[in-house]
């Protein structure tokens, strides 16, 4: 019978060790970022019941009409493996009551796998990590400036390549509805250069059309009016003092008044950056203010400011690679046939002090072993055949510099521990 070995699902990729290392090493930078903050941990479940999305993400996005991997579970519930963080961010605050007592700050960091049923392309994974972090509970234009503040030296902490930072401001309540209208005129007299999709939507939702990649909308699209006009005193007096802080924090950004998101719940404040060297779908971060998701998902009435990296595009824009250590061996064990059961206990004693130890299951020649050895990026061979067994003294080869010296078997822990950490 042909065996065809089972392939991963297309647009679904397995993140092998070398890569993984990076990985980790990013991620271990934004924690580094998120503690500066103060912002904690959370580890949410990677599906959810489909309405947190629905009602979260927005009905109108196309993140709920195309994307999502919506299924009934045996007890015929609808669930969502998770498009997104915000929305299952925000369920989980409301559940756990993290609002009290009033005034409370809650900050909060996430990393994970979402998952949408996009066209694959160059950069994007129908399973996709992202970095998210939310802010809850400031209304304050000062915590917009932070969160942006703690993304972009999150951004130069891992030398992305060119980044730019865009910022815009999508009004309140009171400023959208006469710039709605104005839109929905200018589009209505335009309809039919607007593509079938935006026909369709752009009397219940004319903002998406700014998202449409139709390249007739987009056409249309640079003539219409633009929200920066429509500011209501409040959000006018609010984006300024935004744009002061991030003077204050020296961070330089572009204005955008198109500028839009792909979600629905966004209000006032949002932003983007963009790298360079990843051509047109050059966006690697993006957030914004969300004062009433959290009201409209069935809690108390908690402003509310968030963001999100796509890792996978974050590492496709690193520029001078990061300095890290990928986590080699602390001492490779080089052994004769006859030193076998020994160097098996050795490498065992070592490992329970929290020494890194490599070591073959069968001994090649010396030579072979060595090779590996240094092959391996320890920092030394532990080298033990006959005579060193009888001696019950190793060699032990300093494999950055080639010196070596004797060292007894003995108390070989506390000799190594006290090598490694010179
Ligand atoms: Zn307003
Ligand atoms: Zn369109």
């Amino acid at each position: 019978m042909a065996n065809n070995p089972i392939k991963a699902v297309k647009g679904v990729k397995d993140i092998l060790p070398a890569d993984a290392t990076l990985w980790r090493e990013v991620e271990r930078r934004a924690r580094a970022q998120f503690a500066r903050f103060g912002f904690k941990e959370i580890v949410l479940p990677i599906f959810e019941k489909t309405e947190v999305f629905v009602k979260g993400v927005g009905e109108e996005t196309d993140i709920v009409q195309k994307e999502m991997y919506t299924f009934q579970d045996q007890g015929g519930e609808s669930l969502t493996l998770r498009p997104e963080g915000t929305a299952s961010c925000v369920r989980a605050f409301i559940e756990h009551s993290m609002y009290h007592p009033p005034g409370t700050i809650t900050k909060l960091y996430y990393f994970g796998p979402m998952f949408r049923r996009e066209r694959p392309q160059a950069g994007r994974f129908r399973q996709f990590y992202q970095i998210g972090a939310e802010l809850f509970g400031a209304l304050e234009p000062e915590a917009d400036a932070e969160a942006i503040h703690l993304l972009w030296l999150f951004i130069q902490s891992i030398n992305i390549k060119g980044p730019r930072l865009y910022l815009n401001s999508l009004g309140c309540d009171t400023c959208r509805p006469p710039f709605r209208a104005a839109l929905v005129n200018f589009l209505t007299a335009r309809k039919e250069r607007l593509c079938e999709t935006c026909q369709g939507r752009y009397q219940r939702n004319p903002l998406r059309v700014f998202d449409c990649k139709a390249q007739g909308c987009q056409q249309v699209m640079t003539e219409a009016p633009t929200i920066d006009k429509h500011y209501c005193p409040d959000c006018q007096a609010h984006f300024d003092r935004v744009k002061k802080g991030l003077e204050a924090l020296a961070i330089p950004y572009e204005l955008n008044s198109r500028m839009v998101r792909g979600l629905d719940y966004y209000n006032r404040t949002v932003f983007e950056v963009t790298a360079e060297g990843l051509g047109s779908q050059n966006s690697i971060a993006g957030g914004g203010r969300y004062d009433d998701l959290i009201k409209n998902s069935g809690g108390p009435a908690v402003p509310a400011i968030g963001f999100a990296l796509g890792v996978e595009r974050l590492l496709e824009s690193i520029g001078t690679p990061l300095e890290f250590s990928p986590g080699h061996p602390d001492v490779f064990i080089v052994y004769m046939e006859a030193a076998a059961d020994e160097a098996f206990r050795i490498a065992g004693r070592l490992r329970r002090t929290g020494i890194a130890v490599e070591k073959a299951f069968k001994p090649a020649s010396l030579k072979n072993q060595m090779g590996k050895a240094d092959k391996s990026g320890a920092r030394f061979a532990l080298i033990i055949g006959e005579e060193e067994l009888a001696t019950r003294t190793a060699i032990l080869k300093n494999l950055k510099n080639s010196t070596q010296q004797p060292i007894p078997l003995a108390n070989l822990e506390e000799s190594l521990t006290g090598l490694l950490t010179s």
